[in-house]
């Protein structure tokens, strides 16, 4: 078995070959938020984003056939056809294109229905690495089509910024408070797409 040439001299390279696995496996960073663990920084960011722009979210609400969803969120909608607001299932991706989603659970419920089962929302969603890489379809107002969180927000870059750092702070205490201040992009007027 062996150890590497040099590791049994005490020569650093040595060490550092067989270390470098381990340290870049794990790239996932747990990270606490409003009371809850998430997986992921990224997962993180994504609910203090959802808080900045008051769209309800439960982090994985519960587990589909094949999927288990990462949020149920509620997204607010002025159309008197809609009832009020939308219900979608989020899969959260570190993902920087739509296309890299493609075969996913996430990407088969447009309308709510894969053609023969039907989630309990209006669509399953794929939300990647920032608010341009996302993609849903569902019905609204008299009709529907594809959306996205960039078409609610046109200043999305600038929250999820600011989203980025508050998920960027070190808490030691899991009962980390959602941010106590709102900011002006956090009540700035929006309209459904
Ligand atoms: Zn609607």
């Amino acid at each position: 078995m062996g150890l590497r040439a040099g590791a049994d001299q005490g020569q650093p390279w040595a060490v550092r070959d067989g270390a470098v696995d381990v340290r870049y496996a794990f790239k996932s960073h747990p990270t606490f938020y409003a009371g809850v663990q998430f997986r992921s920084r990224l997962e993180a960011t994504w609910a203090v984003f959802f808080d900045f722009v008051k769209w309800k979210w439960e982090y994985e609400p519960y587990d589909l056939l094949g999927w288990t969803p990462d949020f149920l969120v509620t997204i607010p909608c002025t159309h008197s056809e809609c009832g009020g607001d939308h219900e979608i299932l989020v899969e959260v991706k570190p993902y920087n294109s739509i296309t890299q989603f493609a075969g996913h659970r996430c990407m088969d419920f447009s309308y709510g229905s894969d053609g023969k089962t039907k989630i309990p929302a209006d669509a399953s969603a794929a939300f990647g690495n920032n608010p341009r890489v996302t993609h849903w379809e569902m019905g609204h107002g008299a009709g529907g089509g594809i959306f996205s969180v960039s078409e609610y927000f046109p200043n999305c870059d600038h929250i999820w910024l600011v989203a980025k750092n508050i998920t960027q702070w070190k808490h030691e205490n899991p009962s980390v408070q959602k941010p106590l201040f709102l900011n002006d992009w956090a009540n700035e007027e929006w309209a459904c797409p």
